[in-house]
């Protein structure tokens, strides 16, 4: 639906007085970008929030590939395979949000254009290098035979928004709930009424509800708050101290 550019909403209900979101609403396209972090190779996640910010130890191991002297390293393996590995092409549409898109735009399978050899003899091997020795039969590969991507694949999706239900990983039909540490579930009324009320019943609370929306900047914030952060929703929407998120326009 949304456009390459153009932002995705997200409602939560938050208490103005704790400044602490309750839970959030949204549809397909704010669950599918969620679920698409899973999908980040962690070269990437640390690239993306910068090896120094990282908690733990990972950002260093980060930088010392960065500073290795390519010599030590053996030929046939870019420095970019563990700094910038290749993002799933899958699902272009969400990682946009993360300004991804100069990796992601890199399909391996459509512009590498690898050619498959398969055994003729016994037809249970393939591989990429022709005249490779076949494991099994001792026989050299040799039979060319073309890769099909299945459908709901990046080359399949194209440029554009593909059928509906076709890219991403959740389907349109459903609101999904989000907890402030990011439990996704389909949206019931009878579950978020429970939330309320547990949240009710602590203290005096002002309910209020609040439309953020969410572009790169907050897609990073929320990459990296689901890293270090049991309040995910709260730290990147409902800082009381910083500038409130924009309305979408
Ligand atoms: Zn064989």
């Amino acid at each position: 639906m949304a456009a390459v550019n153009s932002k995705i909403t997200l409602k939560l209900l938050i208490d103005a007085r704790s400044h602490k979101v309750l839970f959030g609403e949204a549809g397909k396209d704010f669950i599918d970008f969620l679920f698409s972090l899973l999908t980040l190779p962690l070269g990437s996640v640390i690239k993306l929030l910068s090896p120094r910010t990282m908690i733990g130890s990972i950002g260093k191991l980060y930088q010392s590939v960065e500073n290795l002297n390519e010599i030590y390293l053996v030929a046939n393996r870019a420095k970019a395979s563990l700094l910038q590995p290749e993002v799933s092409t899958s699902y272009v549409t969400n990682q946009l949000l993360l300004g991804t898109e100069a990796t992601v735009m890199v399909p391996s399978v459509s512009s590498v254009e690898l050619k498959y050899y398969l055994c003729n003899y016994c037809y249970k091997k393939v591989t990429t290098v022709r005249n490779t020795m076949c494991p099994s039969c001792k026989y050299a590969m040799v039979s060319d035979v073309a890769f099909v991507a299945p459908s709901g694949s990046a080359s399949s999706v194209g440029a554009g928004n593909a059928g509906e239900g076709v890219g991403g990983f959740v389907k349109e039909v459903v609101t999904y709930m989000i907890t402030d540490d990011l439990e996704v579930t389909p949206m019931s009324a009878i579950s978020s009424i429970t939330l309320v009320n547990r949240f009710i019943m602590k203290k005096d609370v002002q309910l209020e509800e609040k439309v953020v929306a969410v572009g790169m900047k907050e897609g990073l914030a929320l990459l990296k708050a689901s890293l270090d952060s049991p309040t995910a929703l709260t730290d990147v929407f409902c800082q009381p101290n910083k500038k409130k998120a924009k309305p979408p326009s």
